[in-house]
């Protein structure tokens, strides 16, 4: 096999290591990243914060109407007890009534808006504890299939490092060295050559080049100084 086809499979393969390496890395950092979960999470705790308030109120909503009652009752029994005869007394405990009655309607209402509120509460709270189950199960899921995507990857660079390692026993020493130092300073070392022109740098190559690099071995390309490969 001619040098420069060595190089140019070389040079795939030295892809391939490094779009690996780049997927590992990837992966890598998503193995145990669950800002997202935890925000989640977080909302899901101030919220049932904010229902614990929402029962309270409710709760105090109940007892200043349940105080109202009893003070209903009481003046009623007042004025219904028969021991007050007085009109203007009676009078007056028709107009506490009256009052208290009108206070208890406000505070009924208020009850039940604080009632409503903290179902309302409730309800989203559920939803939320279930949506949030569901994502922690999508997460699982995704941890587990990093897991196996990173085994199968590490695994693939390992193979792809001893392919590597077995083609560069075959390849002349000279042109390995030429190859690594075209590629610190190109990235891409070996550029194919069609119709004439070098594919990296799109220039057309002179007679004398095309010639040499048909011999196989390593030629440069005059303008990119790539090593120049024709298929
Ligand atoms: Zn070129």
């Amino acid at each position: 096999m001619p040098v420069t086809k060595q190089l140019y499979e070389l040079q795939e393969i030295d892809a391939e290591i490094e779009h690996t390496r780049q997927t590992l890395d990837l992966k890598n950092g998503q193995v145990g990243k669950r800002e997202e979960l935890d925000a989640v999470q977080n909302k899901l705790k101030v919220d049932g914060q904010a229902l614990e308030e929402l029962k309270h109120k409710r709760r105090e909503a109940e007892a200043e109407l349940d105080d109202t009652t009893s003070k209903i009752k009481a003046v009623e029994e007042q004025l219904y007890g028969g021991k007050i005869n007085n009109p203007k007394e009676l009078g007056n405990l028709q107009h506490e009534v009256n009052t208290l009655k009108d206070i208890g309607d406000q505070q009924e209402t208020k009850a039940l808006e604080a009632i409503e509120s903290m179902e309302e509460a409730e309800k989203a709270l559920v939803n939320a504890t279930e949506d949030l189950h569901k994502l922690e199960a999508e997460w699982q899921q995704q941890q587990t299939q990093l897991k196996a995507d990173i085994e199968s990857l590490t695994k693939a660079l390992t193979d792809l490092i001893e392919k590597r390692q077995l083609l560069v026993s075959q390849i002349e020493p000279e042109a390995v060295d030429l190859y690594e130092k075209v590629r610190r300073q190109k990235k891409q070392a070996v550029a194919k050559v069609e119709q004439g022109i070098c594919r990296a740098c799109r220039i057309s190559l002179s007679a004398s080049v095309l010639q040499k690099a048909r011999g196989g071995q390593p030629v440069l390309c005059g303008t990119c100084g790539r090593i120049l490969f024709i298929s």
